[in-house]
């Protein structure tokens, strides 16, 4: 019998996507379960996405099209970039693929050695060490505790940094604490990688999503020397309510870009036209819905520490942006629910969606098992209940 090739040992599935399937397969069953497992924006794109989605269809030839991306849709990412700030970009500069997951993919793909070490702030956002793993690259977790609001130091960066160092991937706002840093923060952190010679994938999907006015800092402008080694990571799935069409973009040096757009032609070839077109509408649309956005992201945010201040067991640095709270457990661990001890992350998840109908994921999914990740962009009746029922677990457990 032939045999699955020896990388897909280290494969494994979405932790994520398995508890989301796990909540929708007991939702299915009759149970009366609140989800707050997968990072789903809670609104739809707007009409002209749409609209723009139908005319496409309408006009649709069929073939194939640009690997790098349609030029309606590069051109309206170079115009928002140009608008934030991130001027000099030009076609070149930028390639697209299916959703921000897959052009990290590429990226690591094209950047990366077997053996050569992913330099990862800890808790991150669980496919990063994934897709290193099936790369056959080294993870290398810098850990950032909850009492650093898990945000990563200069002495700490300085300090995991080898000549086998080639990627840091920075993810600001983060997944999964919702962390936001500041531009001092930013500004620390790229004084020490000037003085390294390592690429650096930023991943901003979330930078329309930060609240209390502290604003969107960037490397590239604190740091402008490191314009050569730093490479932007968007998508549309978080910021405009379209997770499922899956665009994802980049813009950074012509050879990265080139590289990504040389695996697409031996991939996925191109972005299906419709959805490329959607995503270009949605880009060069209106923006100002964002600040809506960000109004009730925030409000949210407020109701889910008010919870977790009434928790004792409970330590959750404040979220400023993203749609996630990260609340460390792990004070209850060796105490029991209903008779049973919660040992870890994973039985905390298993017990409060049996017994109180709640999806969370396992910090351990992030590296870092003393906490869960609450993804609190439900509808606000679910999240009223689903808090409520949160709390009610705590009072439980004895
Ligand atoms: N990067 C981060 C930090 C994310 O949280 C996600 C999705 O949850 C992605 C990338 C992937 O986004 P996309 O849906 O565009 O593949």
């Amino acid at each position: 019998m032939p045999v699955l090739a020896e990388r897909m040992s280290h494969a494994k599935p979405s932790t994520i996507m398995m508890i989301a399937d796990k909540a929708k397969k007991l939702k299915a069953e009759g149970r009366d379960i609140i989800s707050f497992s997968v990072g789903v924006p809670n609104f739809l794109p707007a009409h002209h996405v749409y609209q723009a989605a139908r005319d496409a269809l309408e006009h649709d030839s069929g073939q194939y099209l640009p690997g790098r991306g349609e030029d309606s849709l590069i051109n309206a990412y170079l115009l928002r970039l140009e608008e934030n700030g991130f001027s000099g970009y030009s076609k070149n500069n930028i390639a697209s693929g299916i959703g921000a997951k897959h052009i990290l993919f590429a990226l690591l793909y094209a950047l990366l050695n077997e053996g050569d070490e992913l330099l990862i702030p800890t808790p991150f956002w669980t496919t990063y060490r994934d897709i290193a793993d099936l790369i056959g690259a080294k993870s290398v977790l810098m850990h950032c505790s909850s009492d650093q609001d898990y945000k990563l130091t200069p002495a700490q960066l300085e300090a995991a940094i080898t000549p086998k160092s080639k990627v840091l991937l920075f993810n600001n706002p983060s997944n999964p604490t919702g962390m936001v840093y500041t531009e001092a923060e930013i500004k620390a952190l790229g004084d020490v990688l000037e003085k390294h010679d390592l690429w650096i994938l930023s991943d901003d999907i979330y930078n329309r999503m930060i609240f209390d006015g502290i604003g969107f800092h960037h490397l590239l402008k604190t740091n402008p020397a490191l314009r050569d080694r730093i490479i932007m990571i968007d998508s549309i799935s978080k910021s405009y309510g379209m997770p499922g069409w899956r665009v994802g973009l980049m813009a950074g040096p012509e050879a990265i870009a080139n590289a990504v757009v040389t695996l697409n032609s031996n991939s996925i070839t191109n972005i299906p036209g419709v959805v490329g077109a959607a995503a270009a509408a949605a880009i060069a649309g209106p923006q100002d819905f964002a600040d809506d956005m960000c109004v009730e992201f925030a409000k949210k945010r407020d109701q889910v520490m008010a919870i977790m201040a009434q928790i004792s067991a409970v330590t959750c640095p404040t979220p400023r942006g993203a749609f996630y709270a990260f609340p460390d457990i792990s004070s209850v661990y060796g105490l029991t629910h209903q008779g049973i001890t919660i040992t870890n992350d994973v039985v905390f998840c298993e017990r409060l969606l049996e017994t109180k109908g709640v999806a969370v994921v396992p910090g351990g999914a992030f590296g870092e098992p003393k906490a869960i990740r609450i993804s609190y962009a439900c509808k606000a009746k679910d999240l009223t209940e689903g808090l409520k029922r949160f709390k009610a677990f705590f009072d439980e457990i004895v």
